[in-house]
């Protein structure tokens, strides 16, 4: 049910290609997922070696607890339809498919994180696409979910049908605090600024909290890399990781759940 990112008209797959009746036309990769990112749009999102580390990282499940719970929340909802917006190489998608056997949509703007996701799991819908610009039609979709990813309230308003459900997770004030009070002087708590839109109503917030511990160097660097810290942080700091054999350390994530006006 995808349209075409250039008219909006609705494209049919004849054997392995999309096609729209202005014949616009789209290949599906040998992996199953569709490019449907036009040729101009320039953010191409995480490169290989970060794909790489992210999925090594989420492999060992430190984060499963909050993808359960998330799992439940969308339990409570009708859910035909999801789509997993940002969902990188595809750890959340995968679990959300396995247990709700939905039909479950995901895009990225990462061709790299995109294909790995693909090759896991051929029940899910992958597509290249911004969650800016959704090549999917108005009001076909009954659940969206922003796992660390950009929420762009009026694209997914758009996409939603009537009464449809928007769950966001972000981390909440003291997640891997303990990890930040290694490498900084002054480590500060997470903003926990909950984002709003006049196009939804916010139901419920749920605060998942819960210890975990990083058995040794490689998976505290790892953790370390995917963090929005990382790239702000100087070598001198980020080596003051490099003595830690092992870390316990605070995962607590905000759940976020909205419902379309
Ligand atoms: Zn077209």
């Amino acid at each position: 049910m995808y349209i075409c990112p250039k008219c909006k008209e609705k494209l049919i797959l004849n054997e392995k290609t999309y096609k729209c009746i202005n014949n616009h036309s789209y290949d599906k990769a040998k992996e199953g997922y569709i490019n449907l990112l036009l040729k101009n749009s320039k953010n191409h999102g995480d490169n290989k070696d970060m794909v790489l580390a992210r999925r090594h990282f989420l492999e060992h499940d430190y984060y499963k607890v909050m993808a359960n719970e998330l799992i439940n929340c969308i339990k409570n909802v009708p859910h035909d339809t999801i789509i997993d917006l940002g969902c990188g190489e595809g750890y959340y998608t995968n679990l959300i498919e396995d247990t709700l056997h939905s039909i479950v949509y995901a895009n990225d703007v990462s061709k790299e994180a995109i294909k790995i996701a693909s090759k896991q799991n051929k029940n899910i819908n992958y597509f290249i696409a911004s969650t800016a610009e959704l090549p999917l039609p108005s009001k076909s979709i009954d659940v969206s979910t922003c796992i660390f990813s950009y929420i762009d309230f009026k694209e997914i308003h758009r996409i939603l049908k009537q009464n449809g459900y928007l769950f966001t997770v972000m981390p909440a004030k003291l997640h891997l605090f303990e990890l930040k009070e290694h490498v900084y002087d002054t480590p500060y708590m997470n903003e926990e600024k909950i984002p709003t839109s006049e196009l939804f109503e916010l139901c419920e917030t749920k605060n998942v909290h819960y210890e975990f511990t990083l058995p040794n160097n490689e998976a505290i660097q790892e953790l370390f890399t995917m963090t929005p810290y990382y790239f702000k942080t100087s070598q001198k700091d980020k080596d003051k990781l490099n003595a830690l054999s092992e870390l316990t350390l605070h995962a607590s994530f905000l759940i976020n759940i909205y419902k379309a006006k």
